[in-house]
């Protein structure tokens, strides 16, 4: 039997296209640029359409298996999303573990690697004498608060949002407690439990690849990539977003409608894949727009009263009608104004010169790719680990702004009116403006030929190659 000599590396990506979408490229890169080729292995629970044709469209030299399914039924019905991954992941681990037994029969595995809630997956790829490595899609803020959750779970006795003062960790930009990342929210809920066990799976990684770059957060990327004992060192390879083309048509009319708008005078509205806000906030923020008297696209999904995250696994909204939007709205605003149900092609909305500003829910996808094309952000932040991106993005790098919610947590028409004429026309839109513009331009120096993101991404395919 001859062995294909070619270094082949195995990637598990959390269900999710936002954990899809950065790794995807990730792998593209290890392809084209470093002669790799690349597995990936996913849940079949998140085999949605949406994946099945993202994995289609990929190079012909990256491959695609399934896990079986994973019997989740003792959970209870109102688990948190973060506590089904993660247990997933660790009742996938014997499955695992087979299947790169069997890749390793027929290629030479370099590395795993597995992303954010692959935590416990990380022990399969040991057992079979696999390194294994941690893609963080997120940012060094979200990756510090985990890495420091097993000392903040010894140390602080209160919930995380009844904390005094804001978390200030070295190089980041304080949080106040009540905007940290979701799940250590209830700390009797599983899910805090699971993310602090993260926190301990990640020190036995060989390493962690995150998708940023330093000059988004200088700070915390100068803390973190120094060398720490009880830490795998750190690299930062990002921006990385989808670059492929033809995934999008443009179904929804949103490109043709651009095409007609005035250049930078539309702000794009969208919350992610999962994002949904309540009936009240959706009316509230229709009317907010409409007042505005400002360009929009705003992608709607039926209101969910129960949950910000309702739609996580399946964009698709309830009903395409808009019964719920205030009456009159859609006429209304009908010369100004483009309301698309459920998904739009975002990536070309953003890159398109007609759009000013995005109004996003702090993804970190959506933010990279709202810097990749230089496009000011109104941060509206609704769950995981948004909220303090959010803080982030207003208070420490300045690229966005923030529209405030009142006692009950609902941010009213005049708030919203009065940001989004700002982001579009003030002096404050200007300065960030002007601030995401510059960043645009260090993240693309990052990933030129000899940027450091790309050296960093070079180091570690070395790496790799040296094991063969
Ligand atoms: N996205 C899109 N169209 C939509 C909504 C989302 O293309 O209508 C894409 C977006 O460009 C991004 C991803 O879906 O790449 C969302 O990832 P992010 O990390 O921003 O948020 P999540 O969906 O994970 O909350």
């Amino acid at each position: 039997l001859i062995m294909d000599q070619t270094p082949h590396i195995v990637i598990l990506p959390t269900p999710g296209m936002g954990h899809l979408i950065p790794l995807a490229e990730l792998a593209t890169r290890l392809v084209l640029r470093h002669g790799f080729t690349a597995t990936f292995i996913t849940y079949a629970e998140s085999a949605s359409k949406a994946q099945t044709a993202y994995l289609a469209s990929l190079p012909p030299s990256v491959a695609s298996l399934s896990l079986p399914p994973v019997d989740l039924a003792d959970l209870s019905p109102t688990a948190c999303i973060e506590t089904r991954i993660c247990v997933t992941a660790a009742r996938s681990v014997p499955a695992l573990a087979r299947l790169l037994r069997d890749l390793k029969d027929g290629r030479h595995v370099v590395a795993f690697v597995a992303d954010l809630f692959g935590g416990d997956s990380l022990v399969a790829a040991r057992e079979v004498g696999v390194p294994a490595y941690v893609f963080f899609p997120s940012n060094l803020l979200t990756l510090s608060v985990i890495l420091h959750l097993p000392a903040l779970d010894a140390a602080v006795s209160c919930e995380f949002r009844d904390l005094p003062e804001p978390l200030k960790l070295p190089g980041c930009v304080p949080i106040p407690g009540s905007e940290l990342i979701s799940p250590i929210q209830d700390r009797k809920d599983d899910a805090y439990r699971w993310v602090v066990n993260l926190a301990r799976k990640y020190r036995e990684a060989e390493g962690i690849l995150v998708n940023t770059f330093d000059e988004i957060e200088p700070e915390a990327s100068e803390v973190l990539k120094k060398v720490q004992a009880g830490r795998p060192p750190v690299y930062t390879v990002g921006p990385l977003i989808h670059t492929g083309g033809a995934s999008s048509t443009d179904a929804s009319g949103c490109l043709s409608w651009l095409d007609k708008q005035p250049r930078s005078s539309v702000l794009f509205v969208s919350f992610g894949s999962g994002g949904t806000l309540s009936t009240e906030q959706t009316r509230e923020l229709a009317l907010g727009l409409e007042c505005s008297g400002q360009r929009f696209i705003w992608v709607v999904r039926s209101p969910s009263d129960q949950k910000a995250d309702a739609n996580f696994f399946n964009a698709q909204s309830a009903t395409d009608s808009f019964e719920f939007l205030p009456e009159g709205f859609t006429e209304r605003t009908r010369d100004v104004g483009l309301v698309v149900s459920s998904w739009a092609p975002q990536i070309e909305i953003l890159k398109h010169e007609s759009t000013g500003g995005f109004l996003t829910h702090c993804g970190w996808n959506s933010t990279l790719e709202s810097v990749v094309y230089g496009v000011p952000m109104i941060a509206w932040p609704l769950y995981a680990e948004q909220k303090q991106n959010a803080v982030m993005l207003v208070e420490g790098t300045k690229i966005a702004l923030r529209a405030k919610a009142g006692a009950d947590g609902v941010v009213r028409k005049d708030a919203i009116s009065r940001t989004v004429k700002e982001l579009m026309e003030g002096e404050e839109g200007k300065a960030v403006r002007h601030k995401v513009k510059e960043l645009q331009a260090a993240g693309a120096k990052a990933l030129a030929e000899d940027g450091k993101s790309s050296k960093a991404l070079a180091e570690i395919a070395n790496k790799w190659k040296g094991m063969l």
